[in-house]
Order: structure tokens, then sequence, then C-alpha cells
């Protein structure tokens, strides 16, 4: 997990970059809770975009804009959801589109 750069995506799609102690969780169900200092959110955890779950709100995102669009372009949906290739797909998207904002 690169958090550096999950960090500034999460925060260019306007979502809260959660702050929590990981060592204060609440269990429940079989889920591991805590509650973000910031947005006072029951939450899971941040998000780590090389996790498909994670990954496929920060793709929705991407689709909706004109100026990711070349971008895009130059990888295949489908590896994003490969078994095998998947995380590395998912994982280089990210890195791209964090130095493309950067810039
Ligand atoms: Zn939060």
């Amino acid at each position: 997990m690169n958090e550096e750069r999950d960090r500034f995506l999460t925060e260019a799609m306007g979502m809260c970059w959660h702050d929590f102690d990981p060592d204060d969780h609440i269990n429940t169900y079989s889920l591991e809770a805590y509650i973000c200092k910031k947005c006072k959110g029951f939450i899971l955890g941040n998000n780590d975009f090389s996790v498909e779950e994670d990954f496929s709100r920060l793709l929705d995102w991407v689709k909706g804009q004109k100026r990711f669009q070349k971008l895009l372009a130059r990888f295949s949906e489908p590896d994003f959801k490969d078994a095998g290739k998947g995380q590395s797909a998912r994982d280089k998207f990210a890195d791209e589109l964090y130095l493309f904002l950067k810039q």
C-alpha cells in the first residue's frame, strides 16, 4: 500500500482521509471498525487503491472526468479486475494518476 498516493487521491476525490487510532477499534460483527476523528464517521479503514473494491470507486471518479480520458485510454479495463495481474494494473494506474495530478 502506498499511503501517500492513496491519501492524495482520496482527498482529490473530495473524500475524507480518515484519522483514527488503530489501537482503538470497535468490534462489530466480525469486523474491526473505527471512529474517524475528522469526519466522525464509522469506518473500516482508509482507501487502498490496489484493492479492487476501493479502486472501483477511483475508476468511477476518473471515468466521469474528461481530463483523465487520455490516461484511461492507455489502460485496459479488464486488466484491473484480472485475478493475476489486477493488483499491479491497479497500482500502476493509481501511480500514474497520482503523478498526473501532482504536475
Ligand atoms: Zn474521516
